[in-house]
């Protein structure tokens, strides 16, 4: 699928899901499917690159430069995008050199990786170190790890419209960075409740970052404890859950964020947490070729 395919915003279906804890509850629970909207660059990925991508060639950039893990879907995604637009990208990678499906997939897409020490790459925010950067390649825009950005936050306030927003008592995530729930707070106009679930066990400090990023609002909850161990971590319960939602409502979900936000909101509904007879809307937000690397 060449660039023609790749609209913004894209058009993304929803998909309402069947089970017996939905009906025994009275919920109504329905699925955004942006892990749909291309092959490739699924999901969120696109909405956070897409002003990014405008403004770097507003800017006259000539690459693109970001941050990212050696399974990291954002990475993927600008991979293929710089391929699509015809910019060069360089890949920053955690840690010490390895291959993998995807980082094989960004170099075939013409992305140059190099490998940083985790130490470094734990000042990738840094001041000096972006400076440095900047001074090696002066004419490369930076995306930040992840799309988490202003931009990036802007893009995702696309994710959903008015009437959209108007049909849900609430809203689910997954939360990495957080720039996708930034985006969506900031574009809920106040109605529905957003309900974030981070995917890494030290999530406080993301509490107080998105509190600052939305400023004004107080539609939006952190359900921490449902990160099933940490980032990148699995349990038997979780395989079994994204095994049983696949034969089930036919939905593939990724390991490292659209299971456990799933498994977290059924858990919410069987503890009664999320009240009966509720309207969910729940994102899913893609990420499924990292399900190729993972064991
Ligand atoms: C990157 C990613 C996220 C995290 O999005 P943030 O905006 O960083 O919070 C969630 N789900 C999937 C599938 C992702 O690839």
């Amino acid at each position: 699928m060449g660039i023609e395919h790749l609209k913004f915003p894209p058009i993304v279906k929803v998909q309402s899901i069947c089970h017996d804890l939905l009906e025994k509850h009275h919920i109504q629970l329905d699925m955004l499917r942006l892990d749909s909207i291309h092959p490739t660059i699924s999901g969120n990925k696109w909405y956070k690159l897409w002003f990014n991508i405008q403004e770097a060639q507003r800017q006259q950039k000539k690459k693109l430069i970001s941050w990212g893990g050696a399974f990291s879907n954002h990475l993927h995604a600008l991979a293929y995008a710089g391929h699509l637009f015809s910019i060069p990208t360089i890949g920053i990678v955690r840690g010490e050199q390895v291959m993998n499906q995807t980082l094989q997939d960004c170099i075939r897409w013409g992305m140059e990786l190099m490998f940083i020490d985790r130490a470094t790459y734990r000042n990738k925010n840094s001041t000096a170190y972006i400076q440095a950067i900047e001074e090696k390649h002066p004419d490369a825009y930076l995306i930040p790890e992840g799309g988490h950005n202003a931009l990036g936050i802007a893009g995702c306030k696309f994710i959903l419209n008015e009437t959209q927003w108007a049909n849900y008592d609430i809203c689910a995530v997954p939360i990495g960075t957080g720039t996708t729930f930034c985006g969506l707070v900031q574009s809920s106009g106040g109605v529905s409740n957003i309900w974030g679930f981070p995917v890494f066990k030290q999530s406080e400090y993301i509490q107080q970052e998105i509190a600052e990023a939305c400023l004004g609002y107080s539609n939006w909850l952190i359900q921490h404890g449902f990160h099933e161990g940490g980032f990148g971590k699995t349990s038997v319960a979780l395989m079994q859950f994204i095994q049983q939602f696949d034969t089930k409502q036919c939905v593939l979900l990724d390991r490292v964020y659209t299971a456990k936000m799933m498994k977290g909101i059924f858990e919410c509904i069987e503890t009664q947490i999320i009240k009966p007879g509720s309207k969910i809307l729940a994102i899913h937000t893609g990420g499924l070729q990292g399900n190729r690397s993972v064991n």
